[in-house]
């Protein structure tokens, strides 16, 4: 088998629909059983030098697998992605075939037939293009156009291929592969040159937004505010200060702001957004509410995560002057690493199974109790797993990437817009300490390393609708070019060096 030859694409093909017909669920005993069955399937086709390492210890231990081509060169080019995929209860009556694309693009085609309107979807499928099925755009496409380069690859780099457990959830399986990575060059004897993720990209027209290469990736902050006010009478309103009124004010002045999103060239990075926004009354009474909870949602390209907090706290002080000269009451605004200075001990472990925000939440209101804080205070700070922005450096690398791909005609793009594992692998615009002391449960519910620092970049298939029962791929892209594609970027990169 050759690189130009028809049987690249049938074995990029036929490994995808081999990958989607085995299920693994995020959280489910599919995903841990998974890698597993990955590196068996590696083995068999000669692939020796393997590691299963585990992510986790939960009832059903999850684990990532690396597995490596060794080449005459110690030059190496990790190829990587997540191999989890989100549940399929959504295809309803077609759920049997959520795994089996071939099946369940006819029975689609013929529910969307039926249904008696014509919908994008159902022009895709009868073009003979597009492929459903459960993760197959959503990543195992990817994994599938990587596995079948690195089998016929037959130059001097080495290939390392990772596969990675929970992205869908908690980047679980990135963020445990990212510092692990250094010690596998070691202990490989390998020079990593580039990390190369394989996440799916949606185009919703006809895939010039799709086929691209991507040098780097979206960074995500969750911004947190603990409201503390003065709970009083309804009928004596002026007595205290309504937390969900001050948490009002700090909605205001956050939503959609300009000055935290930031613009590179053509791509916006979406400005903030509530996520979340509830005061602590579970009943009903005529006293106010004593405390409120809001997070945002934040994107960035190049800002540091100190310059996103300076800016929120700037935000969250024009609105507490605000909330101050309405109720006539003194409000102070601090940062959580200051409430946390005044009170000194260690914090408590959190529930597990609440989800970050709220875990952070249940420690800064611990903090603010054992305190006794009496007056109305608002905490600004983090709640939950920080995504680093990152951006390939090497300007020489990205020329001889972008004219390795040029012959497929890609685009390039700077910033992967869908959030993603590389935020974890690659070079990162700022280090995580500001975000560290001001997230209450980091340390305890979770940990992450510094971004690995590597140069990355994103290709990988296109498609439509993830997450959703009319998920699908652009066949042709996933099947025909990417595998080339991978090719030309390996070559490329070892011939510069
Ligand atoms: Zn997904």
């Amino acid at each position: 088998m050759t690189s130009n030859s028809p049987e690249l694409s049938a074995r990029a093909r036929e490994i995808a629909l081999e990958l989607t017909s085995w299920p693994s669920v995020t959280g489910t005993a599919g995903e841990s059983g998974f890698p597993r069955r990955l590196q068996e399937y590696f083995r068999f086709k000669g692939f020796e030098e393997s590691i299963l390492f585990p992510v986790d210890a939960r009832p059903n231990l999850r684990s990532n697998l690396a597995v490596l081509k060794r080449g005459r060169s110690t030059q190496t080019i990790v190829l990587t992605g997540h191999f989890d995929t989100v549940p399929y209860d959504d295809y309803g009556a077609l759920a049997d075939l959520a795994l089996r694309p071939e099946a369940l693009t006819k029975s689609i085609i013929s529910r969307l037939r039926q249904s008696g309107e014509s919908s994008h979807a159902l022009r895709d499928f009868e073009s003979g293009d597009f492929l459903a099925g459960r993760g197959l755009l959503d990543m195992k496409a990817g994994l599938a156009a990587g596995l079948a380069a690195m089998e016929v690859y037959s130059g001097d780099a080495s290939i390392l291929f990772l596969a990675v457990c929970d992205e869908e959830e908690t980047s679980a399986g990135a963020r445990a592969a990212a510092p692990m990575l250094k010690s596998m060059e070691k202990e490989f004897g390998l020079e990593i040159k580039l990390i190369i993720n394989l996440d799916a990209i949606s185009d919703q027209g006809d895939g010039s937004n799709g086929r691209v290469v991507t040098y780097g990736s979206i960074g995500k902050l969750l911004l947190t505010a603990f409201v503390h006010g003065k709970q009083t009478h309804a009928g004596y309103p002026q007595d205290g200060v309504n937390a969900a009124y001050v948490a009002a004010e700090l909605l205001t002045e956050f939503e959609l702001s300009p000055l935290l999103s930031e613009r590179t060239g053509e791509e916006l990075a979406a400005p903030p957004t509530a996520l979340h926004s509830k005061d602590s009354k579970t009943g009903y009474n005529v006293t106010t509410p004593q405390q409120a909870w809001v997070y945002w949602n934040t994107l960035q390209h190049k800002r540091t995560a100190g310059e996103v907090f300076d800016i929120a706290m700037e935000h969250a002080r024009r609105a507490v002057e605000r909330a101050k000269s309405r109720t006539g009451r003194d409000i102070d605004l601090i940062s959580f690493v200051e409430l946390r200075g005044k009170h000194g001990h260690s914090l408590p472990k959190q529930d597990t199974s609440l989800n970050f925000p709220e875990q952070s939440r249940l420690a800064t209101l611990a903090i603010v109790e054992s305190l006794g804080l009496s007056k109305p205070t608002v905490v600004m700070g983090f709640g939950s797993i920080p995504y680093s922005a990152v951006s390939l450096r090497d300007e020489s690398l990205r020329a001889a990437i972008s004219k390795a791909v040029q012959p497929f005609s890609l685009d390039s793009v700077s910033y992967f817009a869908g959030i993603s594992d590389m935020s974890f692998f690659g070079e990162a615009s700022s280090d995580l300490s500001v975000v560290a002391s001001n997230t209450p449960i980091w340390g305890t519910s979770f940990t992450l390393a510094e971004p690995a620092g590597y140069p990355c970049i994103n290709i990988g298939p296109w498609g439509r609708d993830y997450h959703h029962w009319l998920e699908r791929l652009h066949a042709p892209y996933a099947f025909e070019t990417l595998p080339k594609v991978l090719l030309a970027v390996i070559d490329a990169v070892f011939k510069k060096g």
